[in-house]
């Protein structure tokens, strides 16, 4: 088949112009006539590679899928781009599977949709059937290796046999290498051709921070965007209650969800997840699987996830429709030690712990996070990717000799029996009654750390611990013990090198991001579009995301299509979308127009082409490469976008700390007109493009 006549198909039924990397591979093997192993990651677009084919083959494509209410949702999804699909299973009646089954026989749906489990509902009726493509969703489940097995798929190694000639395609998130094995290998695949996609999902940002006062930083964190959807990870069930209550105490829309609640409520939270009804959710990782919403916007992890297979499959949560979303996770060392409890007694404890460390390690990284994340799937990067915390403020190292044996003789002077908590109290000369129950005001070195605030100690021992100096004896109490390395520190005259504290704590986090996002959060055309389609959702009883995604509307918002043949350039927008809700949609842009005349100045069409770019995600470099424009070019689009609220959030362009940077030079500079001598202030530090950013969102500010 040419690109042309895939590309034309793409925009027609699904309303996309281009193939995302790798689509466009998998369905040309797939249409040859091969079998193909798709390893793509969450978000990363699996569904096109097999509905596509399903539209151009002549006969039936059957998607095996392990969860039934995934599957409602992609029969859902197919049928708001009218297309013709179907699910079969067990709680359907004979004669709803009757019905099906005609259908499929007579041709008019080409797609259907089976758990492993009801295969067999089927078999009747594939003598009379052209089989022409079976997709194997969620392939890694047929291994005992991999994280999610269900037995039930250990069955599926016979499709081949009793379709030799038929295309299989296997597709997953999961990379490591011997659950890929085991998938050709079960599914008797012949001669497979293996298409692996970049596992970076460049507009997640992610971020960690310790964990102090995590309830205080996640209610700050969610006042910035209060409509925004979002999930807690937590790692008891307990947590995921107690967090919900204290974020509704705080009037935010949220409610718990995990395996022990009544199955009822778990669906209801669930769907009022899905409908945007109930925007937060926190959760045990019993959520999320099966969960298609693409209109996530962050996920936090209130706790240190076990694995790093485990993290970035719950991050990859957020942002499938492509747009920036956030990535929180919360360190603490009380975590560690309970999941390292956990792994050892478990099963493979070897194998656990040494994934627990992994992922210890990149919490404390001090290097970009997402080379570091993308190693770890087998993915050399050389760049770093300027969308982590440790890219945007990276680390600055100073000598912490004099803390470092501050800290490590008040470790031999408590015997080493005590745990972190303890010694930072002694280190502080803290009065409270565990101290004096113990004398230990009178040790000598006691408050020698007073000048140190509690949390840059307990930031300066992790680093300590990090660095091998000291150890934590789990199965002792948490006792820190000191490392033979110590004795070079407190007698050899080593030196250490610590890296300096990044205050992340609520009171100085992101003030101005915050106002900035508050200012243009609730205005605007968007939020017209998005209660449009929560209006049509409830009609049609779909999630909103299914009538259009976040990146759709956004690009509306953009555009402002106002005839049908604009209507129809929009990202996302295909034949039976512009039919079914073009009119509305025409409409409610129209109407807006009318009533803001300010907004109806047409912006230039170049900023609307930047604008584009970066909402496909596009990065400035690229953006600037395609358009033939400077860097610096697009980075002053970008910061009128902002100004003309065409763009909401510009984080990922300049910091709250340079922000605030900026804020000072203007006290000094008494506002100066240009950018060259903030420039000259900075010392040649800071790029024009930030300094201009940084600007923009203070005028916004004001
Ligand atoms: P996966 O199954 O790999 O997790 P999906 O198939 O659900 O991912 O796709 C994730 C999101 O990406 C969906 O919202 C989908 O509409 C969108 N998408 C897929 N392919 C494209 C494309 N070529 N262009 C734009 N968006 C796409
Ligand atoms: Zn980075």
């Amino acid at each position: 088949m040419t690109t042309t006549i895939l590309h034309a198909k793409l925009k027609e039924h699904f309303g996309f112009e281009q193939f995302r990397n790798n689509q466009e591979d998998i369905i040309n093997t797939v249409l040859s006539g091969k079998d193909a192993v798709a390893i793509m990651p969450t978000g990363g677009g699996k569904s096109i590679c097999f509905q596509l084919p399903a539209l151009v083959l002549t006969g039936v494509t059957i998607v095996v899928s392990p969860l039934i209410a995934l599957m409602k949702d992609q029969v859902d999804s197919l049928k708001s781009n009218g297309i013709a699909a179907c699910f079969i299973n067990s709680t359907q009646s004979a004669q709803e599977q009757q019905l099906y089954m005609d259908a499929l026989r007579n041709g008019s749906i080409k797609l259907v949709y089976i758990a492993p489990e009801s295969l067999s509902y089927l078999e009747q009726a594939f003598d009379s059937l052209q089989i022409s493509l079976i997709a194997i969703d969620e392939a890694h489940c047929i291994s005992a290796w991999g994280h999610d097995f269900r037995p039930a798929y250990t069955n599926l190694g016979y499709l081949k046999k009793r379709f030799p000639t038929t295309s299989i395609l296997a597709l997953t998130a999961t990379a490591d290498k011997a659950t890929r094995s085991d998938i050709v290998q079960q599914l008797n695949l012949n001669n497979p051709k293996i298409v692996v996609a970049s596992f970076d999902r460049k507009n997640l940002s992610l971020e960690v921070r310790p964990a102090l006062d995590r309830v205080k930083q996640i209610i700050a964190f969610i006042e910035r965007k209060p409509e925004e959807s979002g999930i807690i990870y937590c790692l008891s069930r307990k947590t995921t209650e107690e967090l919900a209550q204290k974020l509704q105490q705080k009037g935010i829309k949220a409610k718990a969800y995990h395996a022990g609640l009544d199955a009822r409520l778990r669906a209801q939270t669930q769907d009022d997840f899905i409908n945007d009804d109930c925007p937060i959710v926190c959760a045990t990782i019993a959520f999320g699987m099966g969960i298609d919403k693409s209109n996530v916007r962050w996920v936090i992890h209130y706790n240190l996830p076990k694995n790093i297979e485990g993290y970035y499959q719950e991050i990859g949560r957020a942002g499938r429709d492509g747009l920036p979303s956030e990535t929180l996770l919360f360190e603490s060392y009380a975590d560690v030690i309970q999941l390292q409890k956990f792994a050892s007694e478990g099963l493979n404890s070897e194998v656990q712990l040494a994934k627990l460390e992994r992922m210890r390690q990149y919490a404390d990284a001090l290097s970009c996070r997402r080379k570091i994340l993308l190693s770890y799937f087998g993915e050399l990067v050389t760049e770093n990717c300027g969308n982590c915390d440790i890219c945007k403020n990276p680390p600055v190292f100073f000598d912490g000799t004099i803390l470092a044996q501050k800290a490590l003789s008040a470790i031999t002077r408590l015997q080493q029996n005590e745990p972190l908590s303890m010694i930072i109290d002694f280190l502080r000369g803290s009065k409270n009654a565990a101290i004096y129950e113990k004398s230990y005001q009178d040790l000598k070195t006691y408050g020698i750390g007073h000048d140190t605030s509690w949390y840059d100690w307990n930031q300066y021992l992790i680093q300590l611990i990090n660095h091998g100096y000291c150890e934590i004896a789990f199965h002792q109490n948490n006792r820190i013990l000191l490392t033979p390395l110590a004795q070079k520190v407190l007698f050899e005259g080593e030196r250490v090198m610590l890296t300096a504290v990044v205050k992340k704590v609520p009171s100085t986090i992101d003030k101005t991001e915050y106002a900035a996002s508050k200012t243009s959060a609730k205005s605007g055309l968007f939020e017209v579009l998005r209660k449009l389609r929560y209006t049509i959702a409830k009609e049609e009883e779909v999630p909103a995301y299914i009538i259009f995604s976040d990146a759709t509307l956004r690009h509306m918002e953009i555009i402002r299509p106002m005839s049908e043949s604009e209507f129809l350039t929009i990202e996302g927008v295909g034949k039976a979308k512009l039919e079914k809700y073009g009119g509305e949609f025409i409409d409610a842009i129209t109407e807006y127009q009318k009533n803001k005349p300010v907004r109806a100045k047409k912006e230039g069409s170049t900023y609307k082409e930047t604008l584009a770019l970066l909402n496909n995600n596009v990065s400035v470099e690229e953006i600037a490469k395609q358009r033939k424009l400077n860097v610096s070019t697009v980075m002053s689009h970008i910061a009128k976008l902002y100004a003309d609220d065409h763009l909401t959030d510009v984080s990922f362009f300049v910091s709250a700390d340079e922000i605030n940077q900026i804020k000072e030079a203007q006290k000094v500079l008494e506002v100066p007109s240009g950018l060259k001598p903030y420039f000259d202030y900075f010392e040649e530090k800071m790029p024009y493009s930030t300094i201009r950013m940084g600007i923009a969102v203070i005028e916004k500010e004001k």
